[in-house]
Order: C-alpha cells, then structure tokens, then sequence
C-alpha cells in the first residue's frame, strides 16, 4: 500500500483522457454514497477487528482512503450541508439556533446545482427529512426522492432499488450526479436476519436502541450489544452498497463513474459519558469515513493528512476541471494537502456552542458553558482520555471560528413539526 501519495490535477485530466474508453468524451459520472452516523473506526479499511464492511474496504482499495477525515459537526443537517457546499457550519449556518432550525442559502451553490449548471443530470435517493426540501437540501436535482419511513428497517435497500429503478426505467442522460443516502446505521439498531445474529449470537436483551432510564447506560453489557447491533447495521449497508455497485457494472454505468463515499457523523457508545451523536465533538462523533474511487485515481491509495467533509466539492470540481468557486473553503484533495493544516468542527448542543481545530495530531475542543477548553494529541491518545496542557495557539484558532462571519442567509425553518421532531430526539431541549 502507498502511503500519503497525491497527484496533481493536471496528471488526473491526462490519466482521464487515456481511461475511458469509448466514453473518452464524456466526462464522469459522480455517485455520491452519503452513509449516515458510520464511524469510521468500525470499518474493516480503518483498521476495525470485526469484519463490518468488505465493500467499503475493496472500494477503499481500488481508489483513495483518507484515514483522517473529521467532520464539520456532530450531526446530520451541518455535516451534509459541508459536503455539498464545502463549507463550515459558521459558514453555512445550516442548524439549529435559539430553538430555530435554519436549512440552506437558497442562493448558495451547492454540488447538485454546480453539476446541474454544467449540464449533469441529476438525482437525489435521501432518507431523512433533513435532505429534503424543507431545507432546501433538494435543489439542483432534477429527479428528488425522499424515502421516509419512520422506524422501519432495512431501509437501505429500499433506497438503492429506487435508485437502480431509476436507472433501469429511464433514458440516463450521461454524465450523471446521483446522490444516494444510506439511513440505516443510524438508531434503532434493529438489521433485517440474518444480520441480527451476525455479531451477538444471542439476543436475550431485546433492546435495539438505548432505553430512557440513562442509568442502564453504564451496563457493559448493553453497550457491547448495542455496539454489534450497530455493527450489524453497518454489514447489511455495506451488502447493499455491494447490491449497488455490482447492478451499476451490469448496467455498464460504474467504469466511467467517480465513486465518494463519506459520512455525515460518527456514533458514541458511551466513550465519554453519552450515546447516539449530536451531543459532543470527541472522535467517536467526527472521524468518519471518505473514500474515492473510479477513473484516474490510482489505487491503494492511503492519504494520511486531516481532511474534511467541506474538502468534497472541490475534490469532485477538480477532478471534473470545474472552477472551484471563491467562497469555498475547503481544498481539492487531489492537490498537495499541507500537513499543518486547521480542520474545524464545531456544534451548538443542546443551546450551547462548542467548537474543535485539529492541527496534525493535535486537537483542542472549546464549550462556552462552562468556558473551559481540553486538548489532545490523536497520535499518541487516540481515545481522548488524557488531557494536556492547553496548546494556546489552538485555542486562539477555535475562539476565532466563532468570530468568522456567516457567509450565507441560511432560510429560517418554522415548521412546528420539525421543531417538535428535533426536541423529540433530543436536539433541542
Ligand atoms: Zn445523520
């Protein structure tokens, strides 16, 4: 395996010219892979002992890893907004504010809209309220599908027929963006047989999600069942991305196609005192999977350097010889990633902001109540359990994330209904 190997953009166009094939012309297709709430310290390619992913591992091996992804915040509406606007939750301002929740700058650019300026056709497969149209998460989509249904399982693959139905049923008009959500992970923990069984053989619990009385949550034996539930969950995604990607090759839609996969957030079992995501911004909730893979990107590729979820739209405007527009402010990957480089994060929870910068393995973590800050170094203490003395230039940088200006108008959400389901699950209290 290489390690830390990036080429230039300019190399990437040669090698795509060369690539592909009879649709040498064209230019690539995108598919972006949007898993919800996967860590990515339980798949196999990060160096998980459980064998959770075997198509998220062999699609890693055909293209780029970054094993140092972090997201820009701890839940799904701000970290799926940096994906598609490349931006930071201060500058997109996509959450919840003061018991307000806020959805896209309608005049923002965004993935599905740049593409769909350059002439892409352009689908949306989502399974979450907060990527549909009240947030404004739809636009730039031609074709938008919104798969809700609250509390079932096995989702997923619902998503994906819909998506290869799609494909199958109409005319495709080459290049493409389809974008594709996979919900399951995320809580209850409840995968369809024979996946249940797959890393507890015994289920004598009969719990699939964590239960009100918070002072089980300390049972060990309860976090190691709920963690294979969630284990369990993330195997049957993985078989249905495996669905996916081998219905795409059939279809002869897959050879001339950029695959992402990224996540919108990770998931705590307990690691520091809490459960679910939404609720800190320690590694269990930010580092998350980002993979590559298709066309002109060389395999085996392990990039070790901190990326972010805001690096995806450049990454994907670069690959495609598309101008990246000012305002973004994350980098194309497929440049030189300076290794000294500042990734935030940052959360309002539960009405109180906290904010991190991580610099190479150094990470500092602010919360305004109380006002006390904690610092880390990921390399040595991956888990966050010894803290250091304050590293004061960090925490200069985390205190000025706040003061950055909101570059956008993000658009005031009222609806009783999505105010009522955030306090419901626990994001506005
Ligand atoms: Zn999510």
């Amino acid at each position: 395996m290489k390690v830390s190997i990036v080429f230039p953009a300019l190399f990437l166009v040669l090698l795509l010219s060369s690539c592909a094939g009879d649709k040498e012309n064209q230019q690539p297709n995108i598919l972006l892979v949007l898993v919800d709430t996967i860590v990515a310290d339980h798949l196999g390619c990060y160096g998980y002992y459980r064998e959770t992913s075997p198509t998220i591992d062999s699609l890693a091996a055909s293209g780029i890893i970054f094993m140092n992804c972090h997201a820009q915040s701890s839940w799904t509406l701000p970290g799926m907004t940096s994906i598609y606007t490349g931006l930071s939750e201060k500058s997109h301002g996509c959450g919840h504010y003061n018991n307000r929740v806020y959805g896209l700058d309608l005049e923002m650019p965004t993935i599905a809209t740049i593409l769909q300026n350059q002439g892409y056709s352009t689908a949306g497969f989502v399974q979450s309220e907060y990527l549909g149209n009240e947030f404004g998460m739809d636009k730039g989509y031609d074709s938008f599908w919104i798969l809700v249904s609250e509390g079932a399982s096995a989702m997923d693959s619902v998503t994906i027929d819909t998506l290869l139905n799609y494909f199958s049923a109409s005319e495709i008009e080459e290049p493409f963006l389809a974008t594709i959500h996979l919900y399951d992970p995320h809580s209850p923990y409840a995968p369809p047989s024979p996946f249940d069984t797959l890393f507890e053989q015994s289920d004598s619990l009969q719990l699939y999600d964590w239960p009100a009385d918070t002072d089980l949550w300390e049972n060990p034996v309860l976090i190691e069942h709920l963690k294979a539930l969630y284990d369990s969950e993330i195997r049957w995604t993985d078989s249905q991305l495996s669905r996916l990607l081998h219905s795409m090759r059939e279809m002869n839609l897959l050879d001339n196609t950029l695959v992402i996969l990224v996540a919108d957030h990770g998931e705590e079992f307990m690691e520091h005192g809490s459960t679910g995501h939404a609720s800190n911004l320690y590694q269990e909730t930010i580092h998350v999977p980002l993979i590559m893979s298709g066309p002109g990107i060389e395999p085996e590729t392990i990039i070790s350097q901190n990326v972010g979820q805001l690096d995806v739209l450049p990454t994907v405007l670069d690959y495609l010889n598309i101008p990246v527009p000012d305002h973004v402010e994350g980098i194309s990957l497929l440049g030189t990633i300076p290794a000294d480089r500042i990734i935030p994060s940052s959360g309002i929870v539960f009405g109180t902001a906290s904010a991190v910068c991580l610099q190479e393995s150094m990470k500092v973590m602010w919360f305004v109540q109380p006002d006390s800050s904690e610092t880390f170094n990921l390399l040595v203490d991956p888990g966050e359990r010894t803290l250091l003395p304050t590293d004061s230039l960090l925490l200069e940088e985390v205190l000025s994330y706040w003061a950055w200006p909101c570059v956008c108008t993000p658009t005031q959400n009222d609806s009783i209904h999505m105010i009522d389901k955030l306090r419901e699950i626990g994001y506005i209290r």
